[in-house]
């Protein structure tokens, strides 16, 4: 699945599903019911940023063509089943985890961000497999469709502003690369959103490298890295591309030289398995000197798992250290922590809650996702 346009992972006997929205869909319709770029533009415009179809250069009914004008209401009801709120829990920093409900009932996580931020979901569920998160481990279920993720922006932007989205939810976006890099595109043109304020995150794919410096729109790129050890990252990340770390570092680099927005290292600590001396050192040998922010996210702890989260005090001493090392480093703490954990914990209560009424048994809870907790 990966890399592709498709909607679902489908077992030969499950029912077929209907295919996600796409930009490009979108725009077609647009065009089959008479619009001209200049109208497509100001449409695409009103949707992502949410704002009214009429503007100081006319009203809507005096723009658009009839036939266009007589689709508005159903294209308005249809745009916004793509994402609705199903839940929403505030957390104590001014951010708020939403529970978001896709047009064909599946759920995904975004989450509002202190200072104008929000962190949107790229797939249900995700085939990286990292040990401590729980949104991999039922795999990936379905790729979001690009209008899937622009919807996500365009609910938020009913509740607040939004001048920041990272690509940081449920999902590997270099797994749905072609429906993230077409949102990527509309959210940093007609949806008004700067080019170094939209963060692409991965654990690193070659893809990217070869994709992201050619886009009109070039986000800002974070890489989890998690460990500077290639044997102990291949535990953690188990379906993470076989890049060395050190080799993924140049890669980073190049990015960050040519786009001249630094590259965000995301971290996860885990007590006793990656914040240690031997992970100082490394980090220091990789990225003192380069163009790079590292983040330390100390690992919210989950009853049912063996991981733990060190002090913060702990962590502190470690971003001193590298500090005085010649990297720059941030101790970050995971935003809304105080909602039920991280992300895909809403989902997976969700589903447990759903699977009980049918009877079912589902997957314990038992990893939780620290790295694609969005941070400010
Ligand atoms: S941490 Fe991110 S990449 Fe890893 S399994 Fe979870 S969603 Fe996928």
């Amino acid at each position: 699945m990966s890399g592709t346009r498709g909607g679902a992972v489908q077992s030969p006997s499950a029912p077929p599903v209907t295919r996600p929205m796409q930009i490009e869909h979108l725009r077609q319709r647009l065009r089959a019911l008479g619009a001209k770029p200049a109208h497509e533009a100001r449409f695409l415009r009103a949707w992502s940023q949410q704002r009214s179809l009429d503007t100081r250069r006319g009203r809507a009914q005096d723009f658009f063509p009839l036939a266009l004008q007589n689709a508005l209401p159903a294209l308005d009801v249809e745009l916004a089943r793509l994402a609705r709120v199903r839940s929403e829990h505030a957390g104590e920093d001014d951010s708020a985890r939403l529970l978001v409900e896709l047009a064909d009932g599946q759920t995904v996580e975004s989450v509002l961000l202190p200072r104008d931020g929000l962190c949107v979901s790229t797939q249900v569920g995700c085939a990286v497999g990292c040990v401590f998160c729980m949104t991999g481990r039922a795999g990936l279920l379905r790729q979001l469709g690009s209008a899937e993720i622009v919807a996500q922006v365009a609910l938020a932007r009913r509740r607040r502003t939004v001048k920041k989205v990272v690509f940081m939810g449920m999902g590997e976006p270099a797994h749905n690369l072609d429906n993230v890099l077409e949102a990527i595109a509309l959210l940093g043109t007609e949806g008004g959103i700067g080019h170094k304020n939209l963060v692409f995150s991965t654990v690193g794919d070659h893809r990217v490298f070869e994709r992201l410096p050619h886009g009109e729109v070039k986000p800002a790129l974070a890489l989890s890295l998690h460990s500077t050890r290639a044997a102990l990252r291949e535990r953690l990340l188990p379906q993470a591309p076989r890049i060395d770390p050190a080799a993924l570092v140049e890669l980073g680099e190049r990015y960050a030289r040519d786009t001249g927005y630094p590259i965000q290292y995301q971290w996860t600590l885990l007590e006793g398995i990656n914040d240690g001396p031997e992970e100082i050192d490394g980090i220091a040998r990789l990225l003192a000197g380069r163009y790079a922010v590292m983040n330390l996210i100390p690992y919210n702890t989950v009853e049912e798992l063996d991981f733990r989260r060190p002090s913060w005090e702990a962590a502190a001493e470690m971003a001193r250290q590298l500090h005085r090392r010649g990297v720059l480093t941030k101790l970050r703490q995971s935003a809304g922590q105080d909602v039920d954990g991280g992300c895909g914990q809403l989902r997976a209560r969700g589903e447990a809650a759903a699977a009980r009424l049918a009877g079912r048994r589902t997957p314990s809870a038992g990893a939780i996702r620290i790295e694609a907790v969005p941070r400010p």
